[in-house]
């Protein structure tokens, strides 16, 4: 990628959100020394990389802060440039005076996400791992931090360009074919180049599936529990959750609105809906809550069927969770509830959502089945997609090889097959970045924070 060495200097706050003791201002830049030197009461323009100062801030010659100033010098930096850092303290007086200061002497205000786009500029990291800086800035449970960590430290692109490199390759030799023209010439082995494909398609389809759960474990599971009025199911929520959020009450139907709440097992978040009682005629066959429950039901990618074993049989609920015509990925938990009461079915999950018997057990099976999303995968530790980007960049290499496959097997002319190639590279190479726009990246880091 052809890019010029950005000639101005950025500031931000860099800790934008609930300021506490302490707030950082960041500027970066070929002037970054040179313009903190201005305004710090010791001399740091010759300070080398990696060092540490304490001095005041000045702002017309009073005190604006004491500070502890860090210096980078670039390229080891986060941006690859000269960079320093401004530990003040957490007011947020401070901290507009000093972004003023900072302005006055030359720093022009960074704009959304530049910061991690200066280092994806200057190399220091791919697109795919610029964009896993933000989620690894939004993640709150472990697995999320997990995911967003193994793709900002290249996981996903390590893959990405191995696969893409191998195809380069071949598509190279193709290319030299076409240059021969009449000459019947074939550098690029067929049966070797249709293994190559038949591998990429099925690691590719591999890597979109990955999505619904990279998804998941990012955003947070989307969980419906659903079942019959008073099966327990705003009981459960309670129990879950250890609070008394949802109203629960004996007659049927009293929960009004749907609930969402965020519960973590295990490092996974889960976003727990309550689609309790949901019926509003005091006549509806009992059916009707179930009916109603199936929208929520359908957009989730768990599903908890909440029952009375005293009103069902485990069969009839296999019949009920059909009823609710879930897509095939959606994993559902049937489970038996009071079983403070009743004796439930010999097999799966009794549980009793008012005294808590038995909810440990059904923890480890939500925290399962959201498992098995990728268990099912060739290679269960490796990469995960979790971006709708990258999604949509799969999906279009998908589609490409697919066509050039098809190409190559019925024989039609490898300039058309070297099309639908170029259009499978183009796409792959778009997730990293090693192809990318002016349009593409003000996208992405537009949706990052100022400071990032
Ligand atoms: P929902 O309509 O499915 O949300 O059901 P609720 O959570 O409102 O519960 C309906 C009734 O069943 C309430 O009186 C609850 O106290 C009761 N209940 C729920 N779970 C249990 C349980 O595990 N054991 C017993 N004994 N009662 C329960």
């Amino acid at each position: 990628m052809n890019f010029i060495a950005a000639q101005d200097t950025i500031v931000a706050i860099s800790t934008p959100q609930g300021l506490g003791a302490i707030g950082m201002i960041r500027i970066s830049g070929p002037d970054a020394v040179a313009i903190a030197d201005r305004v710090f009461s010791k001399s740091i323009g010759d300070a080398r990389g990696y060092t540490l100062h304490f001095g005041q801030i000045l702002k017309e010659s009073r005190v604006l802060d004491e500070v502890l100033l860090t210096v980078f010098r670039g390229p080891r930096s986060f941006t690859r440039e000269d960079v320093v850092e401004i530990s003040f303290h957490g007011s947020s007086y401070i901290l507009r005076e000093a972004l003023d200061l900072f302005v006055m002497h030359g720093a022009r205000l960074a704009t959304a996400g530049e910061f991690t786009q200066r280092a994806y500029l200057n190399g220091a990291m791919d697109l795919a791992q610029a964009e896993a800086v933000a989620d690894l800035i939004a993640s709150s449970s472990a697995q999320a931090h997990h995911l967003a960590m193994q793709q900002m430290r290249g996981g996903i692109s390590r893959e990405l360009q191995t696969l893409r490199g191998r195809l380069l390759d071949f598509t190279a030799l193709l290319e030299l074919e076409l240059d021969f023209g009449e000459e019947d010439v074939e550098f690029a082995d067929r049966k070797q180049f249709d293994d190559l494909l038949v591998e990429m398609i099925g690691r590719i389809a591999e890597l979109i599936r990955s999505f619904s759960f990279g998804n998941a474990i990012k955003e947070g599971v989307p969980t419906a529990i659903v079942g019959r009025p008073n099966a327990g199911k705003s009981t459960l929520l309670n129990q879950l959750l250890q609070d008394n959020r949802a109203i629960v009450s004996a007659v049927p139907g009293t929960t009004r609105d749907s609930i969402e709440e965020r519960l973590i097992i295990d490092g996974i978040e889960f976003r727990l809906q309550d689609t309790a009682g949901i019926r509003d005629t005091q006549d509806a066959i009992e059916a009707e809550g179930v009916q109603r429950s199936i929208g929520l039901a359908q957009k989730a990618s768990l599903v908890i069927y909440l029952y009375d074993p005293q009103e069902h049989t485990a069969d009839a609920i296999q019949s009920a969770i059909a009823e609710l015509g879930l897509p095939s990925a959606t994993k559902v938990l049937p489970v038996a509830n009071k079983a403070d009461l009743y004796t439930g079915p010999s097999e799966g999950l009794n549980i009793s959502a008012k005294t808590g018997e038995h909810i440990a057990a059904l923890k480890e099976a939500m925290v399962t089945a959201v498992r098995s999303y990728w268990e099912g995968s060739s290679q269960p530790e490796a990469n995960i997609i979790s971006n709708a980007r990258h999604l949509q960049a799969l999906r279009q290499t998908y589609e490409s090889l697919l066509a050039a496959r098809e190409g190559l097997q019925s024989g039609i002319s490898g300039d058309l097959v070297a099309i639908d190639i170029r259009d499978a590279l183009y796409a792959l190479g778009s997730i990293t970045g090693e192809i990318s726009t002016e349009e593409v990246l003000g996208v992405i880091f537009g949706k990052f924070c100022i400071g990032k």
